[in-house]
Formats: C-alpha cells, structure tokens, sequence
C-alpha cells in the first residue's frame, strides 16, 4: 500500500512541559493575593513541575494513579496540571461546590490517591475525607497544613515542604498519546456525577484548536484572566494552550467578586479574558458604579451558558469585544466559537452572528436529531437534539470496570448533549432549548429531580416541581411550585430553612409558589413545559425571599 513518510510522535503533556519551559521562560503564571501579583516564569513552573513529580513518586504515585485537586486558580495548581500528566498520572480536578454526598462519590470513583489542597478550602475537604477510605495522602498548598484535619491513616504534608530542595528535573516516562491525563467530573446530566478522562493527545489536539484564530486566538503576545474555575472542563483549556504558545496566565485565585476582578485587571492589565456569563453580569454593574478602563483587553471569551445579547452592547460600549462560546465537560470544552463570516460591513448583521453559539471547529462533527429520530436540515430553522462527535469529545464515561457509553447519552458513536438546537446554513448554532432537566446557575449545575426529591422530603409539602426560571444575575433560579398538605406551611422562609440544612446553600431556591395542584402530563409527570410557560405569563402567585 502507498505510505506516508511522515515520523510517528506521541502528543503528549511532559513535551508541552518541557517545550514551555525551555521556549517560553518569559511567560508567566500570575496569581492574585488579595494585594499584588505572584508571579512565576514558565521555567519556575516548570521546575516546580519535577519537583512535585519526584514527591509524588516518593509517595508511591504511580503510572495511571489519581492525583487530584482541590483548588482555585493558582500557581500551584499549574504546577499540578504540569507535572502530574507529565509523570503519567492522572490529574483530577475536584469541583469546590460540590455537595458533600457528591465530592465524597465522585473521589471514591475515582480512587483518587492523593488529593492537593489550597489551604482556604482545606477546612471543607477535611469534613468528607472520613468517607474517602482509599485517599493516602493530602498535600496542603498556599498556607499551614494544620488547616487541614484528616483521620488516622491520612498522611498530610505541606506542598512547599513536600517540594522544596528535590531535582528540578524529572525522567518523564514515554507515555503513548492515548493514554489518561486529566479527568473531571460533570454534574450536567440527572443521577451520579459522570466522569470524563482527558488523554494526552486530545489535550494537545484541543490546545491547538483553543490558539487557532478560529478558537481563541491566542499567542504569545496575550496575558490572559481565566476566570474560568480549573475545576471546570480545565479551566477550558487554557492552561495547556498557555504552554503551548507561551501564554500569560492571570489567576484569580478565590478572588472571584467584581471589585477583586477588576482591580486584578487594572494592575495585570490582561489583553483577553475568560469567564461565564454571571461573572460579566457582576463586572458590568460594578462597573457603571465604579467607571475603569478595560480597554485593554481586545477580547472576552463567554460561554457555559448563554450570553445575553445586551451583555454584547456593553462590553462593546467598554471597548472590549464579547465572544460567544458553547461547550461541555464532555466536550473538552470546545465546541463552537463565534466569529462572523469575513467582510460583513453592516453591524446589525454582524451582530446577528455574535448571538449565536458559533461556529464548529473543523474537528468537531454535528448534527440536529429529532424527536422522531431524523436528522435535521441546516437551515437555521429546524430543531434538534444536538449530536458531536470528533477527537476531543468523549466516547463514554468512566467506570473502574471500564468505559460506559449509555444508550442514553450516546446515539452510534455520537454524544447526545441534551441541548436543542438550529444551525444556519453557513454552520452558526444556536442554543434554542435544553432536553435535560437541570438548571444551570451561575456556571454551576443544580439537578431539578434531586432538588424537587428533597423539597417533597419534608412532610409539609404533598407535591412539589421545580424548574429553571430565567434571572438576570444568575442566568437562571431553581422555582418551585409547591403543593402544602397544611396552609401554614406555605410559608417560604419555612421551606428554605428545611432546605438550607440539605443542599449547598447556593442551591436553595429563592422564588416559591403554593398552589392546589401541579400541572401534569397525560401519564402523569410534571409537565415543566407549562409550568415554565405559566411562570413566564406571570400565572402563579410568585413569594421571593433570600433570608
Ligand atoms: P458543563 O459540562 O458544566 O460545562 O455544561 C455544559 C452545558 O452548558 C451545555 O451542554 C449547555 O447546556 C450549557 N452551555 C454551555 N455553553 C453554553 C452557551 N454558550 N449557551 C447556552 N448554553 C450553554
């Protein structure tokens, strides 16, 4: 058979460790303290890098173990991205606003090894590690490792101790591009959180496609704000793309109000940010009470929920332009970029493209599917469960006895996203609908079913929905519309104290109905179409309290 004669090489993160640190020493990773920048070369990093891969080799770390973290955007949890798939482990990032329940599941499926800790969120950690039999050690990063209480039998050490005086240099082991490197749990779906594991070579592949003009366009001329939590889908990638291209970093830390944000950007000066839509919500009206010049970043890219289009005309009355995105945990995240088509001179028009989702990558398939199964024309019009497939998307879900692609959420070899979509005949999506039943607020996931589950726990009520309802700061609300067996019941401070006791605070819902019955379908469920509906007709009676 006629044959290429192009050279075989492994796609994988130890070279983009090493390729960074000797290319691009001058760029940085720069993390907010509350007071100043702390910056370190991408040399440093990388360094660091090889240090805590010889620790964690000490520690008995080996090829394909979990390592995962528990922290914010930082210097340290670089140096984790860096040096922990490089040695041929595999990096978990850990969400922070997690349910106990879930963090506890999710590490326990994960068999996570060792967990790297910030020590502001050590007190947090410290209360699931009694469920968390097979974690052995926990490294306390940025602050004392007495913040941390573990039960006999977990070593802690303190990251700068555990690193400090080991070689800068570590033999990287070959590792074939396929193999595991990251993984991440996604919430985004109903029943246990699913987990997603990132190899080498669709890292690298999807690092590409971030610094493509096409993606994000960025090089090494960018300092970049990501805001975007390293919990989340990795931080979207960009702390591979950073090594890749000799990208500046500006790291947030837990710092994630608007005043703390924009002072980060008046001193750092980033040329380009990341963050969901809510974060811009909060900047905006920070800043018409607080004018600044945020001009110098040329371009922010917003995604994970939709952007309001009234977002757009601010930012572009701040000189700084909105770029709308769409992805998912499952998808790397990206996923659709919007970038009109070249040469549109009415700005109405161009506009018109910027609502949108945007446009797939070359790499990444789609297609609209129908209720009744059929695929869907692209012709901006028609509807249709949206199906990817390509080589940054995954296939399956991890289970310790092997990948599982559920019939539910895979349809021959394609992921179904639960999103509702149209695609222009030019290739530009839009979000018109979502199938799955969660609220996403925030940037965050809240399942309804299990929110609906403990609101009906309490013996007070006799039925009860809950669905997402539009809200300004928070893109969307949980609303629940209640049926109470005793009218002093309908009492909404009552409920949310019952339910402040059971889920995340951030999750109690705020906006309450009581009424005699809940709207069902024909065979009998919640018919959350009409309830949405009758919510936004102002049909119900709506109590609102945050007490
Ligand atoms: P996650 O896995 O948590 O990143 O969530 C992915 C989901 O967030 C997608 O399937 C969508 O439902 C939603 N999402 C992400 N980006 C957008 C966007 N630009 N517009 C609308 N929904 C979005």
């Amino acid at each position: 058979m006629f044959q290429s004669t192009m050279m075989e090489g492994e796609l994988t993160i130890a070279a983009l460790v090493e390729y960074s640190r000797r290319v691009f020493p001058e760029a940085r990773i720069r993390t907010w303290t509350g007071e100043g920048l702390r910056d370190a070369s991408f040399s440093e990093i990388g360094d660091k890098a090889a240090q805590l891969a010889n620790a964690l080799a000490e520690l008995g770390v080996e090829r394909g173990d979990r390592v995962a973290t528990f922290m914010w955007n930082n210097n340290e949890h670089q140096v984790a991205y860096a040096g922990v798939p490089a040695m041929g482990a595999v990096l978990h990032t850990l969400n922070l606003r997690l349910s106990p329940e879930q963090a506890v599941y999710i590490i326990n499926h994960a068999n996570d090894k060792v967990i790297i800790v910030d020590a502001s969120v050590a007190p947090l950690l410290s209360k699931y590690l009694t469920g968390t039999p097979d974690v052995e050690h926990v490294v306390v990063a940025n602050g004392p490792k007495e913040a941390l209480t573990a039960p006999e039998g977990i070593a802690v050490h303190s990251f700068d101790e555990l690193i400090d005086g080991r070689p800068t240099t570590y033999e990287w082991p070959e590792i074939a591009e396929r193999d595991p490197a990251v993984m991440c749990y996604t919430s985004g779906t109903t029943g246990d959180p699913k987990g997603v594991v990132y190899s080498h070579r669709s890292i690298w592949l999807h690092s590409m496609q971030v610094n493509s003009s096409s993606g994000m366009a960025l090089g090494n001329a960018d300092s970049v704000l990501a805001i975007v939590p390293m919990f989340h889908v990795m931080s979207w990638g960009l702390p591979f793309a950073a090594m890749m291209a000799g990208i500046t970093l500006v790291m947030p830390d837990r710092f994630l109000q608007p005043e703390p944000l924009l002072q980060v950007m008046a001193e750092a000066r980033p040329t380009f940010a990341a963050a969901v839509p809510t974060i811009w919500q909060g900047v905006a009206a920070r800043l018409e009470a607080a004018p600044q010049d945020i001009s110098h970043m040329r371009e922010v890219v917003v995604g994970g929920a939709a952007v309001p289009p009234s977002m757009i005309r601010t930012f572009d009355g701040h000189g700084v332009r909105i770029t709308h995105a769409w992805g998912m945990t499952e998808t790397s995240p990206l996923g659709t970029v919007s970038r009109p088509p070249f040469g549109i001179e009415d700005p109405e028009k161009e506009f018109a493209y910027r609502v949108t989702q945007g446009r797939f990558p070359a790499s990444v398939q789609a297609r609209l599917i129908a209720d009744d199964g059929t695929e869907q024309p692209w012709d901006g019009e028609s509807a249709g469960e949206l199906e990817v497939r390509g080589p940054w998307i995954t296939g399956a879900y991890y289970s310790p006895d092997g990948p599982v692609s559920e019939e539910a959420k895979f349809h021959d070899g394609w992921l179904r996203t639960g999103d509702v979509a149209t695609i222009s005949p030019d290739g530009f999506m839009t979000i018109v609908d979502r199938t799955k039943d969660m609220i996403k607020t925030g940037g965050e996931w809240i399942s309804s079913v299990e929110l609906e589950n403990t609101v009906m726990a309490n013996p007070t009520i006799a039925e009860a929905a809950v669905v997402g309802v539009p809200d300004e700061k928070w893109d969307e609300r949980p609303f629940v519309l209640a049926v109470v067996k005793d009218a002093a019941d309908a009492d909404v401070d009552k409920q949310r104290a019952y339910l402040a006791e059971r889920v995340p605070r951030w999750q109690v819902p705020e906006r309450w109905a009581f009424v005699t019955e809940v709207p069902k379908t024909s065979v009998g469920k919640f018919d959350k179409k009409v309830i949405r509906a009758q919510y936004a007709d102002g049909a119900y009676e709506v109590v609102e309290s945050r007490s």
